[in-house]
């Protein structure tokens, strides 16, 4: 099987500088990673073609020899020092895992955690925005030392245990060789250096628990649900690293009377028949204030009405979704005599009679009747 050249494989070219073919390594090794391929065996294979090229690219003696001899260079292959080494995996590390420095271990800056806080506005909050002042309890950069963790005067110093390296190595000899084995160094948890006098306020720890009020914009339009960043009010970053986030979760409340379907409304009124009989302009409430809207004579009920621009706001951009009005045609549940006579006259009119007090039909004639009707 003939290999492909390893300037080809990483895309440089042949007097490309270490930088260079770091970065086309760390481009193409997060594209083939196994991870992100679902184990896919030509992605891997890829992989591992790619770290081959890169292991041996990366070290200026190894690469003069490649540039010399090529794939026929001596030592090369599986047996030796050359051939698929594991040594970019810490460069995977560091790209997947968002970098800083590996060792000493538990050193150096770290990101602050980010946070999750949950509110529940009313739908007429939801449709105009709101501003308001909410209490996070977080770890926040400590006062006292500035987020160093050092007493004032005091100072950072060598780990004493560890010589700085954060970790301690005990070497055993075995029938089969001389076997290291490392661990994080007890004094220093990994960091290398200590602190000589913690601060008291926060142990050493540079961050401190504290309730703060941060002011939250919610736009208008906003869905149950949307979740609302605001950068850099999570918890404070550790030795001077950066904040994290803090995540508002909007929860937006049912309303009694208004149904929310996206950026439309819908509202159910009810109207007198005589009103869905004539005609009649109606005051119907919107989110904020009332409207009225003439209901055309002869409105039957569960008649639906756009209302336009009534509705819910668009959460970016201009522009209101629609009111949708639904009238539920009211029939009265008690009448005067004076009213009964009134509705018997209009029904005389029609040349209709009411059939009042024919009780022998009942309900099954009632039904015989519909039947008949559609057929
Ligand atoms: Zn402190
Ligand atoms: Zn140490």
């Amino acid at each position: 099987m003939s290999k492909r050249d390893y300037y080809e494989l990483l895309g440089v070219e042949k007097n490309a500088s270490t930088d260079e073919i770091k970065k086309a390594y760390r481009k193409l090794a997060r594209k083939y990673h196994p991870d992100v391929n679902g184990g896919d065996p030509e992605a891997e294979a890829r992989f591992k073609e790619i770290n081959e090229a890169y292991e041996v690219l990366r070290d200026p003696q190894r690469r003069s020899q490649y540039d010399r001899y090529g794939h026929a260079q001596p030592g090369a292959g599986f047996d030796g020092a050359g051939g698929f080494g594991f040594g970019g995996f810490e460069d995977i590390f560091d790209m997947f895992f968002g970098g800083g420095p590996r060792r000493p271990s538990g050193g150096g800056p770290r990101r602050g955690g980010d946070l999750r806080f949950d509110m529940t506005i009313t739908l007429e909050e939801a449709a105009s925005g709101i501003e308001e002042e909410v209490e996070i309890r977080r770890l926040d950069t400590c006062s006292a030392c500035d987020g160093s963790g050092v007493s004032p005067g005091s100072s950072i110093v060598t780990c004493p245990h560890c010589h700085g390296a954060g970790q301690v190595g005990t070497t055993q000899s075995t029938p089969f060789g001389r076997f290291s084995t490392y661990q994080t160094c007890p004094r220093c948890h990994g960091e290398g250096r200590i602190i000589e006098d913690p601060c008291k306020e926060c142990d050493g720890q540079g961050r401190v628990e504290a309730a703060r009020k941060i002011k939250v914009k919610v736009p208008p339009g906003v869905e149950d649900g949307t979740r609302l960043r605001v950068a850099g009010e999570g918890e404070a970053g550790y030795r001077g690293g950066s904040p994290g986030d803090l995540y508002i979760y909007v929860f937006v409340d049912k309303h009694d009377i208004f149904e929310r379907n996206g950026h439309d409304l819908l509202i159910e009124v009810p109207i007198q028949f005589y009103q869905a009989a004539l005609g009649a302009e109606i005051e119907v409430p919107t989110l904020d204030g009332t409207a009225k809207f003439t209901v055309p004579a002869g409105t039957q009920t569960d008649s639906l009405f756009r209302l336009k621009g009534r509705g819910m706001p668009y959460l970016r951009g201009h522009g209101r979704g629609d009111l949708h009005v639904r009238v539920r045609v009211e029939v009265p549940t008690s009448l005067t005599s004076e009213e009964a006579a009134l509705l018997r006259q209009f029904a005389a009119l029609r040349g209709d009679t009411v059939g009042e007090g024919v009780r022998d039909k009942g309900i099954l004639g009632k039904v015989k009747g519909m039947f008949e009707k559609h057929a």
